[in-house]
């Protein structure tokens, strides 16, 4: 196994190691702060990638969730990589606390998860608008990067 993998070539970069588990907390105790006067009470922590033997380049990524019940912000990890903008990491925890600040709405049958209450809550980040775009014109590179991780973690 280690011999494999010192004599297999790479033909994409490592992913960068993740940073402390502090970083992750230190950014949503800032974002708390700044825009939710620190009443968001939540904990974080970077989630794993899958163990999928598929190698199918994927179409969609969930990039963050929040568990209601347990009050848990999970984060993907591929917002690790450092060619990835502070700022969509950021946008990613700060959609995930609005979860937490403005939860799912039931009317009748229908669960609204993006209410308006939501949107307005989320539409206060710094920089909502440009790191949602960086995110639609970035993800089939994020996409990518997940194919080759699994090819290097099964290799
Ligand atoms: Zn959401």
């Amino acid at each position: 196994m280690i011999q494999f993998s010192l004599f297999k070539p790479r033909k994409t970069l490592p992913l960068t190691p993740l940073p402390a588990k502090e970083t992750l907390e230190d950014i949503f105790h800032s974002l708390n702060q700044r825009y939710f006067s620190g009443s968001v009470d939540a904990a974080i922590r970077w989630g794993r990638y899958g163990h999928r033997k598929k190698r199918v380049r994927r179409r969609t990524i969930r990039l963050g969730a929040y568990f209601f019940q347990s009050r848990v912000i999970r984060i993907h990890p591929v917002l690790a990589q450092d060619w990835i903008p502070r700022p969509v990491l950021e946008t990613v925890i700060h959609h995930e606390m609005c979860h937490a600040a403005a939860p799912t709405q039931q009317r009748g049958c229908r669960r609204r998860h993006h209410h308006e209450e939501f949107q307005r809550l989320e539409s206060n980040f710094e920089h909502h608008e440009w790191t949602q775009s960086w995110l639609k014109e970035n993800l089939g590179r994020i996409l990518d990067t997940l194919v080759s991780s699994r090819k290097r973690d099964s290799g």
